[in-house]
């Protein structure tokens, strides 16, 4: 089973996303942790994406595909994958669909995170991150134990750089521009489905496996 995650930033994807792939098995594949770690090992593609991630655009098609293309290879043939933050435009979409058909394999389901701005807002700018597990936090809704320490593994929580007003403003202008025409390739499809973001994380997650649970 394959799974794209579609919704805007901050909308749950990453959270939502794990929990899935505990429950079903899948591998999570986030472009945007795979980028981060190529920025963090100052490999070209980090050195290149460094800058189109700071102020809030897209990396360029063609190296998110080849990077897409390099990390589903290292997995086995029957290994099912969730989508987290890809694909973002149509190529992307259209790229994804043609990697996977030379697999024999397809896209089963893409469920879009629908939260309004103003949640978005609200929840960036208080989203902390683990930089051992990469378990994400918030300092209001979703607090550590301990503030500032990772509940699992005691690690440092940090803040994103991009997860600031001016950054996550065009974040948001560039989901709508270039992502949201992807809810429609999907629906042309007969392959998505929309889900309420706002709530408390294990609701949304009900619904999400519901949905699956009858896919799988
Ligand atoms: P994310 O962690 O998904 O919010 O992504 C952080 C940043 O990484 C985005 O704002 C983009 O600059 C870049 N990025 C992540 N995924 C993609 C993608 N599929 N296409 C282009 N850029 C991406």
């Amino acid at each position: 089973m394959n799974i794209v995650f579609l919704g805007p930033p901050g909308a749950g994807k990453g959270t939502q996303a794990q929990y899935l792939c505990n429950d079903f098995r899948l591998q999570q594949l986030s472009t945007g942790d795979i980028l981060r770690l190529n920025i963090k090992q100052k490999t070209d593609l980090g050195k290149t994406a460094e800058d189109y991630i700071a102020k809030g655009e897209l990396v360029p098609d063609n190296l998110i595909i080849d990077m897409i293309r390099s990390e589903i290879a290292k997995y086995s043939r029957d290994q099912g994958f969730l989508f987290d933050g890809f694909p973002r435009t149509i190529s992307q979409a259209e790229a994804l669909d043609s990697l996977l058909d030379d697999m024999n394999k397809k896209i089963d389901i893409s469920i879009e995170l629908k939260v309004p701005d103003e949640n978005i807002i609200d929840r960036l700018s208080g989203r902390r991150i683990c930089p051992i597990c990469g378990a994400t936090y918030h300092i209001k809704y979703n607090p550590p134990k301990v503030e500032g320490v990772c509940d699992i593994d005691g690690g440092e929580l940090y803040q994103r750089k991009d997860d600031n007003p001016e950054t996550i403003k065009n974040r948001l202008e560039v989901y709508k521009n270039q992502t949201v025409p992807i809810v429609n390739y999907y629906k042309k499809y007969n392959k998505l489905e929309q889900v309420n973001g706002v709530g408390e994380l294990h609701n949304v997650y009900r619904i999400i496996n519901e949905i699956v649970s009858k896919v799988n």
